[in-house]
């Protein structure tokens, strides 16, 4: 049977966070504090710093000393892998703590942001191994007194900005293997959404790792977030955040001192639903893939591109799933998609369902902001009637906001798929094989699913084709991203003279 839950609370007022330098928590102080209300409970629950551009070069010193005195890359792969394994224990014991938070400051389901923290778990678990198993190369093959090596070292200083729909997952899909690859970073949650990132500092330091390894500012992204992208001794930035901002970095980088970028931007991502897919299966797929944390997810699948033949019969599954699904209070065990995060988000949300109207699509069923009495709410919302060039087709709304598409050929399928900006993930609904796998060779998308969406863990890279990104979290890749590459010759007997 499974586990009663008991219910969790808001705090009743709200609770003060330091930044974190050098091992330890730095209070406000004479800085402003930034006041976050729970999107859902319209209570305010976290004060959080909002750090200068003083406090950003204070932390990239800490990490930079950290990184330069070898205390962290200085140690073996056994050493680091146990200090990831110790973390991934203590999240495992502070998972409430931590689902909580992310609840009060995103507005997710709290079932939902628990599992979350426990997905965050098996990514320390496996960067730990990871940072056993990073190596190079050796060239045995270039002659008798010459043999090649190819070593990894790590980037160096990293900083990390991260958005607010997923703080802890997003979090947790870089930190642990940039940890494995020997690095010391900087972190920048969204302003929104620091506590989780301030939680998993203490949490690193007290599984062993050791001061000055990682640093976390707070704060808004204009002051603290530019601040890193322009700075002259962070060597990596990674970058997970809107297409627009993601521009920013690139050209901040090259003004700067073109430090490496890995980029995570948004998407538009494709459903493609052949008639010969399970459509039971199919239909609650698709409305999974585009109502789950509200739509607000990079890889929400907010294109549904379904067969002629059964779009009006598959349209009508996938309204009878949206009036089904549970939107409500985010620490209610039950609910199924909670708060829209900012009043922002909510009123972009909302001007784009309005201009799909303007634009002659049809609603077929949300489409209104849903009042709970209290809290940021918006009802899964369905469109027909969608032409590619509408808007609600091509921009990424970031809302839980189904558009539907139909298609009388794979080719039509695949073209209407990669018409967009974007190219993060994608899915295909089908029971022919030869079907699925052409759609998956040919869709653009870093992030591929047959007969399932949204799924994944720490095994598989993470990143997007063409305005979606650059480079790849997670996984192998994931670690070997924050190393740079050196080839080094070494002759061997005695030098064949240049100068005789
Ligand atoms: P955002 O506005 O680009 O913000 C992302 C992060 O950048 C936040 O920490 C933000 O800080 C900071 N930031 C804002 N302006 C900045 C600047 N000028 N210089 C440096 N940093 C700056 O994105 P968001 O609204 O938080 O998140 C939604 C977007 O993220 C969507 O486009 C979504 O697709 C994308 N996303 C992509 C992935 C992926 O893996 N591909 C994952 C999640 C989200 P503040 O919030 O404190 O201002």
């Amino acid at each position: 049977m499974a586990k009663q839950q008991k219910r969790l609370e808001p705090p009743t007022s709200p609770k003060e966070f330091g930044f974190f330098v050098d091992g330890n928590s730095v209070p406000a102080g004479s800085r402003e504090i930034f006041e976050r209300y729970s999107p859902a409970h319209e209570l305010p629950v976290s004060r959080i710093p909002k750090c200068t551009k003083a406090d950003v070069d204070s932390a990239v010193s800490s990490a930079r000393q950290a990184f330069e005195d070898r205390r962290w890359s200085g140690l073996s792969g056994h050493d680091r892998s146990a200090v990831l394994l110790k973390t991934a224990d203590l999240i495992r014991q502070n998972q409430d703590e931590i689902a909580l938070w992310e609840t009060l400051e995103n507005g997710k389901p709290i079932s939902q942001a628990r599992a979350e923290v426990g997905g965050c778990v098996g990514m320390f678990e496996y960067a730990s191994g990871l940072a056993r198993i990073l190596h190079g190369d050796s060239f045995n093959n270039l002659g008798d007194n010459i043999f090649g090596l190819v070593t990894r070292e790590p980037v160096g200083v990293v900083g990390l900005i991260t958005p607010w729909n997923f703080p802890f997952l997003i979090l947790c899909e870089r930190v642990p293997y940039i940890l494995a690859s020997g690095c010391t970073l900087v972190v920048k949650p969204s302003e929104m959404t620091s506590v989780t990132t301030l939680l998993l500092a203490k949490i690193l330091c007290e599984a062993g790792l050791p001061d000055g390894v990682i640093n976390v500012v707070t704060g808004s992204g204009r002051t603290v977030g530019q601040a890193m992208t322009e700075h002259l001794d962070i060597d990596m930035l990674s970058f997970t955040g809107s297409t627009e901002v993601g521009r920013s970095c690139v050209e901040a980088a090259g003004r700067s001192n073109f430090k490496k970028l890995g980029l995570e931007l948004g998407g538009k991502n494709p459903q493609i639903v052949f008639a010969d897919a399970d459509l039971e299966d199919a239909t609650d797929g698709v409305a999974f893939g585009a109502a789950f944390n509200t739509g607000q997810c990079c890889v929400s699948g907010s294109r549904l591109i379904v067969e002629k033949s059964v779009a009006a019969e598959f349209t009508e599954m996938v309204k009878a799933k949206f009036t089904k699904v549970s939107v409500g209070d985010p620490l209610d065990e039950n609910t199924q998609v909670g708060a829209i995060t900012t009043a922002a988000q909510t009123q972009t949300i909302l001007a784009y369902i309005t201009k799909g109207q303007e634009e002659g699509a049809r609603l077929i069923c949300g489409g209104t902001q849903l009042d709970l009495g209290k809290g940021q709410y918006i009802a899964p919302t369905l469109f027909s009637d969608v032409t590619s060039d509408m808007a609600i087709a091509r921009d990424e709304i970031f809302g839980p906001v189904l558009t539907v598409q139909s298609f009388e050929t794979v080719e039509e399928a695949i073209a209407i798929a990669n018409d967009t900006v974007y190219g993060l993930a994608a899915s295909v609904w089908s029971k022919n094989i030869d079907k699925a796998l052409t759609v998956m060779r040919r869709v653009k998308a870093g992030r591929f699913w047959i007969n399932t969406t949204l799924s994944g863990g720490p095994e598989l890279p993470l990143g997007g084709f063409k305005q979606s990104g650059w480079g790849r979290e997670a996984g192998m890749m994931g670690v070997e991203e924050y190393t740079q590459v050196k080839s080094t010759h070494l002759e061997l007997g005695k030098r064949n003279l240049w100068i005789t």
